[in-house]
């Protein structure tokens, strides 16, 4: 390890933060985290049980009241410093990504500048947390609504954006008022870490964030969902994960955001400009190694164009450089974990066991860490666990149609709704197709469309509620009306 990485590391706090101070596990548990790109420990922390998972919703409830009493500006000012630490600390941030999760650097300094957004949008949005003003239609009552902070918060966040994941949730928990619990995956857990420092170091009063991760996640989330005094979860992880945590909300009949699995379909029309929708497909697909939600997963492609298109998209996934995402020149990181790289091995095998070609890639890279080649399959068919299932990794399957409405049903064959993508130059069919679609968000001629600005969530099994935009802040307030009575009414 290089001196300058043990450095970064050496700024990454170790404990379980509860109340402001890092603390070891009441019974000493620790676990380590790996470098996938090498399978080399990185760090050792402390391991949340039982007790800490409750000290840690402890210290939340007691600063909830007096934490919602602080004015919305304060709130947006600790923001607002957050995202000028994270900006300056934005070095330390991509390096210590990279060295978790894989990702070339490269993309970890874009995540720093996608995860640090949230932060500065929701500092604004702090202070425009608006309610409204009506009378009755009796003219009886003046009606108002106010909008209060929803409570103490559990936030449970993935391994594939250890940044984002977090200030997504984080920033507008604190724009509400809301005080909360943190656990973030034990893959990744060091992001999360000195996230949580740089929100202390912004000026984040004592037991508003807390921060536990640890071995057993069920021990956390279990104590801490059946206490009465926890009021909200808000979840990004798989769907089978995220219907355990639906399940045990319903108990204490908590408020719940549910960020969950997809299978975004990227749908090329005849009628599209196919070296911008090649262009659009590797920020699609290869984002983030293909370990994101918002991946494409399924390419359906007019079979005019498809030759051409595979051809094209099989080129630049074959001119991507595999390696360890520090170095020079890397364009496609590791896997994050060996279970991984097993699993999208599974997925190749059996396309190519029922009929699939492999354009490119198609297997394992020897040697230390979790690598996979990117891979471009053709000759794909309904019955492969490519198109049904998350990939979650760098594989490319290509599906042909011939009409448009054959193209929507493909895309809509699947209990997912989280991303879709359409190219096509024409604005009648982009809004005809966009009613069709049944997903949370449609990229237009574009292959990356997440950003701090806009409602991110899905339909279907890919969850409930928005995260980011003007929704983002709604999902840590409820509504209070109060119905003042009209003196003058009827007289
Ligand atoms: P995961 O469901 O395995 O884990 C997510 C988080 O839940 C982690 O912190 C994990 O420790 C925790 N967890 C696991 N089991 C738990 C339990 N029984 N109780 C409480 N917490 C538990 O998912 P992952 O592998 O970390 O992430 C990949 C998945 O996340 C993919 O399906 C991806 O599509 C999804 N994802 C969704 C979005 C979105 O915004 N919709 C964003 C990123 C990732």
């Amino acid at each position: 390890m290089t001196a300058n990485i043990s450095e970064v590391l050496s700024r990454v706090p170790t404990g379980l933060l509860i109340n402001g101070q890092w603390v070891d596990a009441q019974d000493g548990a620790t676990f380590d985290v790996e470098n996938p790109a090498t399978g080399e420990v990185i760090a050792t922390l402390a391991s949340a049980g039982e007790a800490d998972a409750m000290a840690a919703l402890d210290a939340a409830c007691a600063v909830q009241d007096e934490w919602a009493a602080t004015s919305p500006r304060e709130r947006s000012a600790i923001l607002s410093r957050a995202f000028d630490l994270v900006q300056e600390r934005a070095e330390t941030f991509a390096t210590l990504m990279t060295l978790e999760m894989g990702k070339p650097l490269a993309e970890a300094r874009g995540e720093v500048t996608y995860g640090g957004e949230f932060l500065r949008w929701f500092a604004e949005e702090a202070v425009r947390d608006y309610g409204r003003s009506f009378p009755a239609p009796e003219g009886t009552l003046n009606m108002i609504t106010r909008r209060k902070p929803v409570g103490p918060c559990l936030l449970i966040t993935p391994w594939n954006f250890p940044l984002a994941m977090a200030t997504r949730k984080v920033a507008p928990a604190v724009a509400a008022g809301c005080t909360m619990v943190l656990k973030a995956a034990k893959l990744t857990p060091l992001t999360a870490q000195y996230f949580a420092q740089t929100m202390i170091d912004a000026g984040l009063p004592a037991g508003v964030l807390n921060v536990v991760c640890g071995n057993s996640a069920s021990a956390i989330s279990g104590p801490v969902m059946a206490d009465s005094r926890l009021r909200k979860v808000s979840f990004t992880g798989s769907t089978p994960v995220g219907k355990t945590l639906l399940k045990a909300a319903a108990d204490n009949v908590l408020r719940t955001s549910m960020e969950l699995g997809g299978n975004a379909p990227f749908i090329v029309f005849e009628d599209a400009d196919i070296d911008q929708a090649v262009e659009g497909a590797m920020g699609a697909k290869m984002r983030n190694i293909g370990e994101a939600c918002t991946a494409a997963n399924r390419f359906i492609v007019h079979e005019s164009v498809a030759e051409e298109f595979s051809k094209k998209f099989a080129d630049k996934i074959a001119a991507l450089n595999l390696g360890n995402g520090l170095e020079e020149g890397i364009t496609c990181g590791p896997l994050v974990e060996k279970k991984a790289q097993d699993s999208i091995a599974s997925f190749v095998d059996d396309a190519v066991e029922k009929g699939a070609t492999v354009l490119v890639g198609g297997e394992k890279l020897e040697g230390a860490g979790y690598f996979y080649k990117p891979t471009v399959l053709t000759n794909v068919s309904p019955d492969m666990r490519v198109t049904q299932e998350e990939i979650f990794g760098p594989v490319a399957p290509i599906i042909t149609f011939s009409e448009e409405d054959e193209a929507l049903k493909i895309a809509n064959d699947t209990e997912f709704g989280l991303a879709s993508y359409v190219y096509t130059e024409s604005i009648d069919r982009m809004f005809r197709v966009a009613d069709g679609l049944e997903f949370g968000l449609m990229g237009a001629n574009a292959g990356v469309i997440s950003n701090a600005a806009a409602p991110f969530g899905g339909v279907k099994q890919s969850g409930m509620g928005r995260e980011g935009g003007a929704e983002g802040i709604e999902e840590y307030t409820t509504v209070q009306y109060i119905g003042i009575r009209n003196a003058y009414a009827n007289k």
